[in-house]
C-alpha cells in the first residue's frame, strides 16, 4: 500500500534526494568509496559545501555580508550558541511554544531574558502581536513556526532591535527577507535535510560583540572563518541538504515552495472546518502551512483512536498529535504531495461519512 507521510521530523523528503544521497553513499562520485568513507578535506568533497552555501544564498537571496555555516548538535544547540554569540546583557524573547521555551531556558544561562509576550494561557494557539520590546535589548528571538502547536509567522517581524529566528520547520518556505535578521538557524530534518546538521545564516558584523570568551566550537565566528570546516563536519547530511536545496531550485525556488505550501493547508484547513468530526486548533489568523493540527470535535472526542487506525490502514503515518495538542497532525513540509493531502482528506470524508 501507498505510504504517505505526515511527520513532523525527521520527515518527509523528495525521492530523488533520498536515491542521490543513497547513491552517493554506495559510491561517492565514481570515486569507488562511500560518501561516509571519504575525507572532509578531500577535494571531491569542497564542491559539495560550497555549492550547498550557494543554494542558501540563492534561494533565500542572501544579502551581502552574511555567511552561511553547517553545524552538528541540532537546532537545540543554537538554543544556546545563540546567547553565547549575541547576548551581552539583556535578550527579548517572544513565547510562542515550547521550542521558544527551550531557548528562552538556554538565554538565561547568559544574562537577562524578557519575555516579551506568550500565548501560553491559551496553549499556544496564536501568536501574540502587540507586545513591546525593550530597546535596550541585545536582539529578540522568535520562533517562526511552532511545530508542535501548529502555528506560523509567515513574515518577517519589523524590530527595533535585531532580529533572530528559529526557523527550523519552515525554512525554504517561503521568501524571507533576510535583511531583517542578524542570525537564522535551522535544524535540517524538516525541510532541508536528514537529521545532524543545521544550517546557520549570520550577519557578519554582528559577530565578535560579546564581551564573554566563547569556547571554539560554540563561536559562530570559528566555523565562518573555516568554512563550516573547522572539525569534521556531518558529511551526509550536508550532502543531502545540497541535493534537497537543488531540487528546491528545480521546482521553482522558495516562491513556488510557498505557493505549494498554501495550496496544501488551504485544502486541508478547508476539510477540517467543513467536516462535523473535526476542528483546528490554531486561531485562523496564525495557522501554520507547515504543521496542521486538529482534534475531533467534543462530540465525536471517542472516535479518535477510530480514526487514527483508520486513516493508517489506508496509507497516512505520522498523523498522531503531539501530546501537548492531541488529535492529529499534518506536517507538509516542502517535499509534501497535494497527492498526500487529497489521500488525507479523503480518509476523513470516508470516515466522516461512517458516523
Ligand atoms: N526548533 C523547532 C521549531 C523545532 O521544531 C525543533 C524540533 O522539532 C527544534 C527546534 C529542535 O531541533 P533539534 O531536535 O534538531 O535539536
Amino acid at each position: 500500500m501507498k505510504k504517505y507521510n505526515f511527520n513532523a521530523g525527521p520527515s518527509m523528503l523528495p525521492r530523488e534526494v533520498i536515491e542521490a544521497t543513497a547513491a552517493a553513499c554506495l559510491d561517492f562520485e565514481g570515486s569507488g568509496l562511500s560518501l561516509m568513507e571519504i575525507s572532509h578535506r578531500a577535494k571531491n568533497f569542497q564542491p559539495v559545501v560550497d555549492k550547498a552555501v550557494e543554494l542558501v544564498k540563492e534561494l533565500l537571496d542572501l544579502p551581502a555580508g552574511y555567511s552561511v555555516v553547517f553545524l552538528a548538535g541540532g537546532a537545540s544547540t543554537e538554543f544556546c550558541r545563540v546567547p553565547y554569540n549575541f547576548l551581552e546583557k539583556k535578550a527579548a524573547y517572544l513565547n510562542t511554544g515550547t521550542w521558544a521555551k527551550k531557548a528562552m531556558k538556554e538565554a538565561k544561562l547568559f544574562g537577562e531574558v524578557v519575555e516579551v509576550a506568550s500565548s501560553a494561557e491559551d496553549n499556544y494557539t496564536y501568536i501574540p502581536k502587540n507586545f513591546t520590546v525593550p530597546a535596550d535589548a541585545d536582539y529578540l528571538h522568535i520562533t517562526t513556526n511552532n511545530t508542535i502547536f501548529g502555528t506560523e509567522m509567515r513574515y518577517d517581524l519589523d524590530s527595533p532591535v535585531p532580529l533572530i529566528a528559529d526557523m527550523s520547520s519552515d525554512i525554504f518556505s517561503r521568501p524571507v527577507d533576510v535583511s531583517k535578521y542578524n542570525c537564522i538557524y535551522a535544524g535540517a530534518q524538516k525541510n532541508v535535510s536528514m537529521a545532524g546538521v543545521n544550517i546557520v545564516i549570520v550577519k557578519d558584523e554582528a559577530l565578535n560583540k560579546v564581551s564573554r570568551q566563547i569556547p571554539t566550537m560554540l563561536d559562530y565566528m570559528t566555523h565562518v572563518k573555516n568554512g563550516s570546516m573547522f572539525n569534521t563536519p556531518p558529511v551526509v547530511p550536508i550532502y543531502c541538504a545540497m541535493k534537497n536545496l537543488e531540487w528546491v531550485k528545480q521546482n521553482g525556488g522558495v516562491e513556488a515552495m510557498d505557493k505549494r505550501a498554501k495550496e496544501r493547508a488551504d485544502m486541508l484547513y478547508t476539510e477540517i472546518e467543513r467536516n462535523k468530526l473535526f476542528r483546528g486548533t490554531a486561531k485562523a489568523e496564525d495557522r501554520s502551512y507547515m504543521n496542521i493540527c486538529f482534534v475531533m470535535n467534543d462530540e465525536y472526542k471517542e472516535l479518535e483512536a477510530d480514526f487514527l487506525q483508520f486513516a493508517t490502514e489506508r496509507g497516512m503515518v505520522g498523523i498522531k498529535g503531539h501530546r501537548s495538542v492531541g488529535g492529529f497532525r499534518a506536517s507538509c513540509y516542502n517535499a509534501q504531495t497535494i497527492e498526500g493531502v487529497q489521500a488525507l482528506i479523503q480518509s476523513m470524508k470516508d470516515f466522516e461519512a461512517q458516523h
